[in-house]
């Protein structure tokens, strides 16, 4: 896959630049680990170049094992920034391979395993970034939990709440321990979803906590707009990552999954990164409380 790609600044087509995937039908308890993800997911690891638009600074990504979140802090490391990934515990192995390749690219990956589901846990998060890192300038709040559910008489309470504690009440942990350290300049970066929009009949409490963080992002980053730090999210259509094989989405959509969007494919998770590392780097000074949106061409505000 990566092969085809190239580095992301060649020009070529969008359509055909990643496969149109088809992928066999198959699960994962949650969380679902990227090893096991048929097809593979690319995260860019042959093909990100970065040109040093994060030297020097200091990253906290949650859900940084896999996924969009793995493709940041990789793309991030590529842009020269140290980072502190967070993961749960049963996630190591993916979470080993992102940190080495991180330190492949010359720069510190920090491995904090734990469940943002709690608080203490998320204000401890922050410290030992903090610590590990010698301060901090941007928080990629990204962790997610999506289980469907066909009908609200059968959503249990449990999955009602968890989703909210690790969509929502994480980032509101997270990013309120964080203030105490970000410095103006700072950029918390926040992953909402085309569900905040568009919500699936079927993704109930996930699409209301999406519609929740784009509130939450809009409405932080006007209040700390005058201390310097800017607030802003990402929007992703479907990308093919472990969190659609574990519940996500019914196994028999997945051979379809993406085939909808004008682009006709399923994105893959590094092509988010360059939309995060924007949103990081002081070229973005002037963009705050936005959501950008990559979707592979859905409409979306
Ligand atoms: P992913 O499964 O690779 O990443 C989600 C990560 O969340 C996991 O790796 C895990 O580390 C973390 N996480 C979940 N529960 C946790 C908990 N209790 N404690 C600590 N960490 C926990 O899948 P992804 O698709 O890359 O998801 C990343 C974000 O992107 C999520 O917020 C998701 O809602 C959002 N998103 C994904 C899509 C998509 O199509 N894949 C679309 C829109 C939005
Ligand atoms: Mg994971």
């Amino acid at each position: 896959m990566s092969d085809q790609a190239g580095d992301q600044l060649r020009f070529q087509d969008p359509a055909t630049r990643y496969p149109s995937i088809s992928p066999p039908e198959q699960d994962q308890p949650e969380p679902g680990l990227d090893q096991k993800l048929q097809p593979h997911a690319d995260h860019g690891e042959d093909s990100y170049r970065g040109t040093g638009r994060l030297e020097g600074r200091k990253a906290l990504v949650t859900g940084a094992d896999s996924g969009i979140g793995a493709a940041v802090a990789l793309a991030f490391a590529r842009e020269g920034a140290d980072v502190a990934l967070s993961y749960l515990p049963e996630e190591q192995p993916d979470a080993d391979r992102i940190a080495s390749l991180i330190e492949q690219a010359g720069r510190k990956a920090v491995k904090l395993p734990g469940d943002v589901r709690d608080a203490e846990h998320c204000r401890n998060l922050v410290a030992q970034a903090v610590e590990a890192l010698g301060g901090l300038d941007i928080v990629v709040n990204n962790a997610g939990k999506q289980v469907f559910c066909e009908k609200l008489e059968d959503l249990p309470d449990e999955q009602f709440d968890a989703t909210f504690k690790t969509n929502v009440y994480a980032m509101f942990w997270i990013t309120k321990a964080a203030l105490l350290h970000l410095p103006a300049g700072s950029s918390i970066i926040n992953t909402t979803s085309i569900e905040a929009y568009q919500p699936s009949p079927i993704l109930l409490d996930y699409a209301t906590t999406k519609a929740a963080i784009n509130a939450f992002t809009k409405g932080l980053a006007q209040q700390l707009a005058p201390r310097g730090i800017r607030v802003n999210g990402v929007a992703p259509g479907p990308i093919w990552t472990p969190l659609q094989v574990s519940g996500g989405q019914p196994k028999d959509a997945l051979p379809e999954f993406g085939a909808s969007t004008p682009l006709g494919r399923a994105g893959q998770p590094t092509e988010l990164a360059p939309a995060y590392v924007f949103l990081a780097s002081p070229e973005s000074s002037y963009v705050l409380g936005e959501t950008l949106n990559v979707n592979g061409g859905m409409p979306s505000p």
